[in-house]
């Protein structure tokens, strides 16, 4: 069976909980959340100004919270998977205090606080929940910024402007978890929206929301609940040799680049540069195309593309390992199943399948079977973007 997650409800109130015990009587005034995301098509594309087409998920983190009179902050996290101490305290009134240090799960708060559009903020303490899973590629990292921007919000607004927003919140990342990540994330977290996958066109920053809520239908996330160390090192060796790529073609990003000017451009480039840059390109039109197929309801073509999509992730942007193709050739076993592929950065992590729903029983049994390790099973609906919550 899949497994269930907890309600929003659910989390708010282990998030208050945990408030009431480290902080005493004091209920927190002020309750948000943001979400995790999974992307459907168009992966390491949006560091390459390309197109992306994720949704938000069920799956979020909470943050509830309460501003105090002075300058001090404390956080805990409810989250065990995160590194200890759970708890940090730190004065706002001192400029080292925003550096990046242990624990390393604090240094996406104190990236928020430092690129908040508003400043200063004023002293607080807060308590994250989160039903994300930490580093499964279902972006725990991105909903806790948008989570924590959302939260900052309450305290002192900001403009309002979401696409600042969460490029504040990308901003947190490369310079506080030092991850040189693309926009998709932050912005999907942010602009997701119930029933809808969201296309982003992540050169102009447009977004268009794409009907995603045929009842017929189940996106399952399967997490291989493997994660190989590579991802670290390899994401921006990734980044530089699309970089690479696109000098060497004369474009200021491959998002310029057709398969015509990689071809001819092809004895100047050595073999690795050549394969990731095709890759990206390829994936981009996969996503234009995969987004209309979706407009259609298509989705048997939406669903060879995304096995295109993990092909080239394998074979090409050598993204994946044995584990996610495992998954991915296991779902594709069932009859039912649109279309699985590798999601978020790769070297472990989840994959997101496409099937009909009346087999989700027969593929999760197939899937378990088959494959070598211990899955973990999410059943999810393309949710919305951050928002308040009410307190009772
Ligand atoms: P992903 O975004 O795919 O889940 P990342 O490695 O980018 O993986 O981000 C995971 C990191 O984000 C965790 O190691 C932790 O530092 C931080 N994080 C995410 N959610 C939480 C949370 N609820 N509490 C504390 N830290 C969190
Ligand atoms: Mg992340």
């Amino acid at each position: 069976m899949a497994s269930s997650f907890p309600s929003t409800s659910e989390l708010v109130a282990d998030a208050r909980r945990l408030y009431g015990q480290v902080f005493g009587e004091e209920a927190p005034l002020t309750a948000v959340c943001a979400p995790g995301r999974v992307n459907l098509i168009g992966e390491h594309t949006d560091y390459n100004q390309g197109l992306v087409l994720p949704m938000a998920l069920p799956l979020l983190t909470v943050v509830v919270g309460h501003e105090t009179s002075g300058q001090d902050v404390t956080v805990v996290t409810a989250t065990k998977d995160a590194d200890e101490p759970w708890r940090v305290d730190f004065s706002l009134a001192s400029d080292e205090s925003l550096c990046p240090g242990l624990p390393s799960w604090a240094n996406y708060v104190k990236g928020v606080i430092q690129h908040y559009r508003a400043p200063p903020v004023p002293g607080f303490r807060a308590v994250i929940a989160s039903s994300v899973p930490l580093g499964g590629g279902l972006s725990s990292s991105a909903s806790l910024e948008v989570a924590f921007y959302t939260f900052l919000q309450q305290l002192k607004p900001d403009d309002g402007d979401k696409v600042s927003k969460a490029i504040a919140c990308q901003q947190a990342e490369h310079t506080h978890a030092g991850v040189p990540c693309g926009i998709m994330d932050q912005f999907v977290s942010v602009l997701g929206r119930e029933g809808h996958a969201l296309l982003i066109d992540c050169r102009s920053l447009e977004a268009t929301p794409i009907p995603l809520a045929d009842p017929s239908l189940i996106i399952l996330i399967t997490n291989s609940n493997v994660r190989h160390s590579l991802t670290g090192s390899e994401y921006p060796m990734r980044r530089r040799q699309c970089e690479e790529a696109a000098c060497i073609l004369g474009k200021a990003s491959l998002r310029d680049a057709t398969m015509k000017d990689l071809e001819e451009a092809r004895n100047r480039l050595d073999d690795i540069t050549y394969r990731r840059a095709r890759h990206v390109i390829e994936e981009i039109e996969r996503t234009y195309q995969g987004t209309e197929a979706l407009k259609r309801g298509a989705y048997k073509e939406f669903g060879k593309l995304m096995v295109e999509s993990h092909n080239s992730l394998r074979d090409l942007y050598e993204v994946s390992c044995s584990e996610l193709d495992e998954l991915v050739s296991a779902a594709m076993d069932v009859e039912g199943v649109f279309g699985s592929r590798m999601t978020g950065g790769g070297f472990g992590g989840c994959t997101v399948t496409l099937m009909k729903a009346h087999a989700i029983d027969r593929a999760i049994l197939h899937i378990k079977t088959r494959y070598s390790g211990t899955p973990t099973f999410f059943v999810t609906t393309p949710s919305a973007g951050a928002r308040t919550l009410s307190l009772p």
